[in-house]
């Protein structure tokens, strides 16, 4: 029996990170990142795992709209807010916070026709020069804003960090700077920090952090894993051999024959691949778990299977379970290994593979 790969969800794990989270931002009330279906995780599983945070943060409506039909009674924030006048009617009929981060978003909200009070939160740009009102404009666009009927008093200002995986580079400590200058006299709750932030910047916690991976139990950092810092990791993904063989010492293994043997070598085929979200840029020599022992990867990645040497490695048979990345196996490592970072790893783990809830 042939079994597809799979990604168990471990919800504890879940709330854990948010516990993490809490007790490293102490005073700081936590906006649940969950945008892109939960980095990967399954919106409606991460959102009922983490409805005790003081809100959920995605960066589309379609993503608002799904935690609603889910039954999500948590304050939600759209992320780069509202995009037509029809997207902020459904905002406004929702409850959802829109961020405003634009002049044509702010005229939007000015020629909203009378509705439900909308929440807002404002972005200032302070150097990732994305998304937000340049400093010099920030002011007069927070004064429109606090104008316009129908919009809450106190917009929570935010702005977004370029580098603060980087604890080295200034410019973290220049955007801090830049957003203290533009905002010390304004009144209104203030937003700074997403995951790598919140673990390296204390003074950026402030009133709302925004964590995203760290809940997911990964670390932003360059180097490390999230269980160094006190996280669990929520996905593990799994798979299993589905063929074991023997190559002679110069046969060749996959496509292009890009490995080929320098000995006798046991091999097992493993049922994932590229088509599963598994990184096609993970290079020979990247581990897997067979059977709870680390394997290296040969050959490349293909669509729907993966080889691996485990020469030496008692009792491989079909069947053998296999873990991709997970409890037992950092996320960051294969991360590395795959030139990829952790985000696009759980992110990109395609929708033929079930999510199962552990
Ligand atoms: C995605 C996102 C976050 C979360 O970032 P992490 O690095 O995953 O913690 C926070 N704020 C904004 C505006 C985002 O887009």
């Amino acid at each position: 029996m042939q079994n597809p790969p799979r990604a168990l969800i471990d919800v504890s794990a879940l709330r854990h990170n948010l516990a993490r989270v809490r007790e490293i931002a102490p005073g700081a009330r936590v906006m649940a990142v969950l945008k892109a279906n939960a980095y990967g995780h399954g919106l409606e599983t991460a959102a009922a795992a983490l409805a005790d945070a003081d809100g959920l943060a995605v960066a589309r409506i379609e993503e608002a709209l799904a935690l609603r039909a889910a039954g999500s009674r948590n304050r939600i924030l759209l992320l780069q807010g509202a995009s037509s006048a029809a997207q902020l009617a459904m905002a406004a009929r929702d409850g959802f916070d829109v961020m405003v981060h634009s002049l044509e978003q702010l005229v939007m909200l000015e020629q909203r026709p009378p509705g439900a009070m909308l929440r807002t939160w404002i972005k200032l740009d302070t150097g990732m020069n994305r998304l937000g009102f340049r400093v010099e404009e920030f002011a007069g666009a927070l004064a429109r804003l606090v104008r316009i009927d129908g919009v809450a008093p106190d917009p929570t200002i935010v702005t977004h960090l370029a580098s603060a995986d980087e604890v080295a580079d200034p410019k973290t400590q220049q955007q801090l700077d830049s957003f203290e200058a533009a905002t010390r006299a304004l009144p209104g709750e203030r937003s700074i920090a997403n995951s790598a932030a919140i673990l390296a910047w204390p003074a950026s916690r402030r009133d709302w952090v925004r964590p995203g991976l760290m809940l997911y139990g990964a670390s932003p950092c360059p180097r490390g894993s999230g269980t160094d810092i006190g996280l669990r990791p929520v996905m593990t993904f799994q798979a299993e051999v589905i063929a074991v063989k023997t190559v002679e010492a110069g046969e060749t293994v996959g496509y292009g024959g890009a490995w080929r043997a320098g000995r006798r070598t046991s091999m097992a085929v493993i049922s994932v691949g590229y088509g599963d979200g598994y990184p096609r840029s993970a290079g020979p020599g990247t581990p897997v778990l067979v059977d709870g022992q680390r394997a290296p990867l040969i050959g490349r990645v293909s669509m729907d299977m993966v080889t691996a040497d485990v020469t030496g490695l008692p009792g491989v048979r079909v069947g053998a379970p296999v873990e991709l990345w997970g409890g037992m196996l950092p996320i960051e490592d294969i991360a590395r290994c795959a030139d990829r970072i952790p985000y696009e790893l759980i992110c990109g783990v395609t929708p033929r593979v079930p999510r199962i809830i552990s």
